[in-house]
């Protein structure tokens, strides 16, 4: 996948030569494209912002050098998602980042100050994307979210080609919990069925915990996801255990 990444900090983009990713982009499986906009101001102080039209506080990004950087990014291209990361735009999340992981290119624009030209909205942009319900300084680091939920969903970036699907959110449910050695840490222990090398039963506890994770952090997955006869099972299991555990807080 080509992502072009059009910021007026390109040296923001550092952690994007890291680990994973960086490993991505070695393999060729990933190309990661940071565009300065203020090369494509047109005067000479390469200005890239200006006051808004009407008063008020802090600066807007021009139109003019973002229509540009696009244009000189994708051409006249029409099937490429030019996304504006925005806390105005729907949230992003697993299966956003799935959607985005079949296509061959994205173009992904930061904003700064008080935000974009709405012109660049109605006429460049073809999806607004937030990463939560806070106002960020600029887009940088939401570009790098996308950019890094994406790249591991692209086939072989990850190892172990079946990580991601058992990962939280990618079968609509949160992860279970994972132990690596020591079976023993401070007084607490690795669960017996992790250690009794009986997969079967590993799978069924997995997905317990998965389904009483999910239940107790975000009943609200539980709403959109469809459940199969063993999980309805599995579910039930997890409320009588819950309601038995607080019958014996009760006592106590
Ligand atoms: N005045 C804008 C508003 O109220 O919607 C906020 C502008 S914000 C200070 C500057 C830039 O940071 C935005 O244009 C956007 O690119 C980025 N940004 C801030 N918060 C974000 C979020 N939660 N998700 C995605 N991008 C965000």
């Amino acid at each position: 996948m080509e992502v072009d990444i059009l910021t007026i900090f390109p040296d923001m983009f550092k952690p994007l030569e890291e680990s994973i990713i960086k490993r991505a982009r070695e393999k060729k499986l990933l190309s990661v494209r940071v565009v300065d906009i203020r090369e494509f101001a047109t005067d000479k102080h390469k200005k890239v912002d200006d006051y808004p039209f009407g008063g008020g506080a802090g600066m807007v990004m021009k139109p003019e050098p973002i229509f540009r950087a696009v244009r000189n990014v994708i051409g006249d291209s029409d099937n490429v998602p030019v996304i504006l990361m925005s806390p105005q735009g729907e949230t992003f999340n697993q299966k956003i980042a799935y959607e985005l992981a079949q296509y061959d290119r994205m173009v992904l624009i930061c904003g700064h100050y008080e935000g974009v030209d709405e012109r660049v909205r109605e006429a460049l942009v073809t999806r607004e994307l937030s990463i939560g319900d806070y106002v960020l300084t600029g887009g940088e680091l939401p570009a790098m979210v996308v950019v890094d939920a994406v790249a591991r969903l692209i086939p072989g970036v990850l190892g172990d080609e079946t990580s991601p699907k058992e990962d939280s959110f990618a079968n609509g449910l949160l992860e279970y919990p994972q132990y690596t050695r020591p079976r023993e840490y401070a007084g607490m222990s690795v669960p017996d069925v992790l250690l009794s090398g009986n997969h079967e039963a590993i799978r069924r506890w997995r997905r317990k915990k998965s389904l009483e994770r999910t239940l107790l952090r975000r009943p609200d997955l539980l709403q959109e996801v469809k459940l199969s006869e063993e999980d309805k099972v599995l579910l039930n299991e997890v409320k009588e255990d819950i309601k038995a555990k607080i019958g014996n807080n009760k006592e106590e």
